[in-house]
C-alpha cells in the first residue's frame, strides 16, 4: 500500500538526519576528500553532495528528495528561489534561436524573465491563451519550440492550464509552475509534462522564512539543468532547505485548513454585495470548474475578488484589514492581501492591466491559518470601509 502524500510529507527527505528526527543542517560549503579519484568523479556527477555545495549538500539534497516523491519524479534540483529555479530550466535547456511557448497570464517574474531576458539572448516567446488548450499545439514550432512553460493555477485571476493536454505534448518539453496547487493539489508529473517547478518560497515550506526553489522531474533532464546550475551558481541554502523540511511536515494540515477557510470566505464573499466576482476553484460558478474538478484534489486557500468600488475599493479594503496583512507572497500562516493595480502592477496602462486580469478593484488573498471565524469576519469588515 502507497502511503497518503501528506504522510509521505512527514517521513521523506531524512537522508542527511541520522537518528535526529528534526533535519539537521549541514552548513558546510565544502567536504573533505579521502582521495584525488573521489574528487574527480563527485566534481562530474550529477547532484554530487558531500563536495563542494554550490554542487550539492546533504541538507539541500534531503529537500530535493522529498519533493521529487511527493511529485511522483526521479530526481529534483533546489535553488535560491523560485525564480533561480525557473531562470535555470530556461536559460539551461534553451540556446539562441529556440523558441518557447508560454501563457499571457504568469507571475510577473517570470513574465519578465520572457519578455526581457529571453529576447536579449536570441530565445523567442510566444505567449497564449493558457485556458486554450488548443492554442498550446497551435503555437508549437515543430523542430523549433523546445519548451512548453505553463503555470497553474495562474496568477493573479486562478486560470488552470488543462494538465492532460499539456501532458500529450510529443516534441518540446512541457513544464508547469504548479505552486498554487502543491503537490497535494496536483502532480503534472503524472500528465506526462516533463519537468513541475514551485516556489517553496511560498506553500511547500509555507512560514515565510524561507527562500526556495525547486523543481523536480526524470533523472536525465535533471542532470543537463544540474550542469547549468551549477555555473548558474543560484543553489539553495542549507538554512533554506532545512526550514523547507520543516515547512514540509505540516503541508497536509496546512493545505487542508487553508481550503477550508477559503471555501468559506469564497461563498461568504460571493454573496456580499460590494463585491461584483470571487474567483475560486473550489465555487460552483468558477469558469473551469469541471477542470478544477478533473485535475485539482484540493481548491488551495488563494481566492481573487473584484471589488465593485475600483480602484478606490481596493485600495480601502487592503488599508482595512485588521488580521489580514498587506503584504507579497502567498500560502503561509498569516493571511495576505494585495492589491496590484495600485502595487505590484501601478506602471500598467489600463488595457495591459486588463489583459494581465486585473481589474482596478481586483483583490489577491491568500488564506492563512488564523481561525477560520477570525479570517472570515475580518475580511467582511474590511468591505464596510469600501466605497460601493
Ligand atoms: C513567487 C512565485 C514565483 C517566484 O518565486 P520566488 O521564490 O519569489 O523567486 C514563481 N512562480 C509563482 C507562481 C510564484 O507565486
Amino acid at each position: 500500500m502507497t502511503d497518503h502524500l501528506e504522510t509521505t510529507a512527514i517521513r521523506a527527505g531524512r537522508s542527511a538526519d541520522g537518528r535526529a528526527l528534526a533535519p539537521v543542517m549541514h552548513a558546510s560549503t565544502t567536504f573533505a576528500l579521502e582521495s584525488v579519484d573521489e574528487g574527480r568523479r563527485l566534481a562530474s556527477a550529477p547532484g554530487s553532495t558531500n563536495f563542494y555545495s554550490r554542487y550539492g549538500n546533504p541538507s539541500v539534497a534531503a529537500f530535493e528528495e522529498a519533493i521529487a516523491e511527493l511529485e511522483g519524479a526521479e530526481a529534483a534540483r533546489a535553488f535560491a528561489s523560485g525564480m533561480g529555479a525557473m531562470s535555470a530550466v530556461v536559460l539551461g535547456l534553451c540556446s539562441t534561436g529556440d523558441h518557447i511557448v508560454t501563457q499571457n497570464r504568469l507571475y510577473a517574474g517570470t513574465q519578465m524573465l520572457f519578455s526581457a531576458v529571453c529576447p536579449r539572448f536570441g530565445i523567442e516567446v510566444t505567449a497564449v491563451d493558457g485556458t486554450d488548450p488548443d492554442a498550446w499545439e497551435a503555437a508549437i514550432r515543430p523542430g523549433k519550440t523546445v519548451l512548453c512553460v505553463a503555470e497553474t493555477p495562474a496568477n493573479p485571476r486562478l486560470d488552470l492550464v488543462d494538465l492532460r493536454r499539456l501532458g500529450a505534448i510529443a516534441g518540446p518539453m512541457t513544464v508547469v509552475d504548479s505552486t498554487f496547487a502543491t503537490p497535494l493539489a496536483q502532480r503534472p508529473l503524472s500528465y506526462g509534462v516533463d519537468l513541475v517547478l514551485h516556489s517553496a518560497t511560498k506553500a511547500l515550506a509555507g512560514h515565510n522564512d524561507a527562500s526556495l526553489g525547486v523543481v523536480a522531474g526524470s533523472k536525465e533532464l535533471l542532470d543537463w539543468v544540474w550542469g547549468f546550475a551549477v555555473l548558474q551558481g543560484a543553489n539553495a541554502s542549507p538554512f533554506d532547505a532545512v526550514n523547507g523540511l520543516r515547512g514540509l511536515r505540516t503541508l497536509g494540515v496546512r493545505v487542508a485548513r487553508q481550503t477550508e477557510t477559503a471555501t468559506r470566505l469564497a461563498t461568504e464573499l460571493s454573496n456580499h454585495p460590494k463585491v461584483a466576482e470571487v474567483v475560486y476553484p473550489g465555487l460552483p460558478g468558477f469558469a473551469q470548474a469541471e477542470l478544477a474538478a478533473a485535475q485539482m484534489d484540493l481548491a488551495g486557500g488563494l481566492l481573487t475578488i473584484d471589488l465593485s468600488g475600483g480602484l478606490e475599493a481596493g485600495r480601502a479594503f487592503v488599508e482595512s484589514t485588521r488580521i489580514a496583512q498587506l503584504a507579497p507572497s502567498l500560502g503561509g500562516p498569516e493571511t495576505l492581501v494585495t492589491h496590484p493595480a495600485s502595487t505590484t502592477h501601478v506602471s500598467l496602462f489600463p488595457d495591459e492591466l486588463e489583459a494581465a486580469g486585473i481589474r482596478p478593484g481586483t483583490v489577491r488573498i491568500s488564506v492563512g491559518l488564523e481561525h477560520p471565524d477570525d479570517v472570515v469576519s475580518d475580511l467582511l469588515s474590511a468591505l464596510d470601509a469600501c466605497p460601493s
